[in-house]
């Protein structure tokens, strides 16, 4: 951006001091990273103060803070605006910019595939466009409005992520970023804790609508039963359907693991080959939510080929990683669900790209209270994979241990409570170039570093 301060001042209709020709070029609220222009935003929580760290902001390039009205002493020679809620301000200040702006907005939700659908997103619009995208996981009340606070004059498509943990909060971020386009990738379990159902969770999801623009277009989970509802009640949307099943208005056929990604064909509106530097039947099907919406864009058919194969990914979402000794490790560590699992075993299930199978789980976290049915359910899975090994980590893991070990499970099986060796030293010892290793747990587990370990030892 680049705003007056005094204009946004004036947004929000708030006091300021030394605010004259200041010129605003993006927010931050975190001091240790913010960039030269920007405005910074303090928090109050109860740990931290972030009006003692609006000094130092300024000092590395911020141009202006925001400060709480009852927070005393505002320094006299800083450039301030005057709020009674910074969260709020910053939430007014986004959604006044994103007035001024005339890009293409795009807002993805869903319960996986949020961050890897964005990403397919930006990567097919990027080589033709003036394409910026939510940096991370920015995907919430704070990151939204930063994320848009962070667009130029000159971006012709947002692509934005939006999260949420509980009702009415998807509903808030679409109507702050008032997308032309909205995405739900699919819906599963994550958050079933304080949404209580998959019903839930579908009608949170589903919210993404409340700030389409008329006559927006809705790209949608086609396979999920959950969404027909809503999506039949809807008026004046644009719906397209994508997933596996072929009734949707696009589907995929013969998903090819090869080297460097996948191979597969679509059916439907576009029928054509496509190829993705990535794994899994799921990532095929984000890839479809990008290939229809960039097929509404205009962009012709090769376009899209051509900037799909070279599309890049955030790390550890079915990212392949070789080891020195030929191993294949598929690093889907970044987070861990039953639906998200199911698919990357799905795709282990599948793949020929190597002979000897291992996968690495790590506890499935926030499943509410039937948590030790989710772990306990994959036994029948693994068991039917032909799998060299299961190896298991975390207290959660337990129950699906003790269940394979009941049903005499073939496999080489190992359980580990809080220990990374036991799991380290059985891949150390067993796999070679014939194999290819699976890792996947709740991000709380961060098992990407044992990835680390074995990634150095085999
Ligand atoms: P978060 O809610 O943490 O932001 P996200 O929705 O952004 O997650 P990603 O980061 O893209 O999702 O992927 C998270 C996990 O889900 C990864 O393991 C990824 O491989 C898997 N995944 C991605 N897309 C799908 C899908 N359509 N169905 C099932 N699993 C998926
Ligand atoms: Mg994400």
């Amino acid at each position: 951006m680049k705003q007056k301060l005094t204009d946004i001042a004036a947004w929000i209709q708030a006091n300021g001091q030394q605010m004259d020709g200041i010129i605003v070029q993006g927010a931050s609220i975190d001091s240790r990273t913010v960039k030269e222009g920007d405005l910074f935003i303090p928090f109050r929580g109860e740990q931290v103060n972030g009006h003692k760290y609006v000094k130092q902001a300024i000092e590395k390039g911020a141009v202006a803070s925001l400060w709480m009205i009852d927070e005393p002493n505002p320094p006299e020679q800083l450039p301030l605006i005057f709020v009674d809620d910074p969260e709020f301000a910053l939430q007014e200040i986004a959604r006044t910019y994103r007035g001024l702006l005339d890009c293409k907005v795009i807002g993805i939700t869903g319960s996986n595939g949020k961050t890897s659908t964005k990403d397919l997103i930006a990567s097919v619009l990027s080589p033709y466009y003036n394409v910026r995208k939510t940096v991370g996981n920015y995907n919430n009340e704070l990151g939204l409005p930063l994320t848009i606070l962070s667009l130029d004059e000159d971006t012709e498509f947002a692509v934005l992520e939006m999260g949420m943990s509980n009702f009415g909060e998807i509903s808030f971020l679409s109507k702050l970023a008032r997308p032309h386009y909205v995405v739900i990738t699919n819906i599963g379990e994550a958050h079933l804790q304080d949404l209580g159902s998959r019903e839930g969770i579908a009608k949170a999801k589903f919210e993404i609508v409340d700030g389409l623009i008329p006559g927006g277009k809705l790209f949608y989970d086609g396979d999920e039963v959950l969404l027909k509802d809503f999506v039949s009640q809807t008026t004046g949307i644009d719906l397209f359907s994508f997933g596996k099943d072929d009734q949707n208005a696009l589907s995929y056929q013969s998903v090819q693991s090869v080297e460097n990604g996948s191979l597969f064909t679509t059916v439907g509106i576009l029928e054509d080959e496509f190829m993705i530097p990535v794994y899994g039947s799921h990532q095929v099907k984000n890839t479809l939510a990008a290939i229809l919406l960039a097929d509404q864009i205009g962009l012709s058919v090769e376009d899209i080929q051509k900037a799909l194969s070279k599309a890049t990914l955030t790390d550890m979402r079915m990212q392949p990683l070789l080891s020195e000794s030929g191993v294949l490790f598929i690093n889907d560590a970044y987070n861990s669900a039953p639906t998200s699992l199911s698919a990357a075993l799905d795709f282990m299930n599948e793949t020929e790209l190597r002979s000897k199978k291992w996968v690495i789980l790590g506890d499935m976290l926030e499943l509410g209270e039937n948590e030790q049915k989710y772990h306990e359910s994959f036994a029948g899975k693994l068991i039917a994979m032909n799998l060299e090994g299961v190896l298991l980590y975390g207290p959660l893991m337990e129950s699906l241990y003790n269940e394979l070990q009941k049903r005499d499970a073939k496999m080489k099986l190992v359980w580990s409570s809080d220990d990374f060796e036991p799991i380290t030293d059985v891949i150390h010892k067993f796999t070679d170039e014939k194999s290819i290793v699976l890792l996947k747990g709740s991000r709380g587990l961060e098992l990407e570093n044992m990835l680390g370990i074995m990634m150095g030892n085999v």
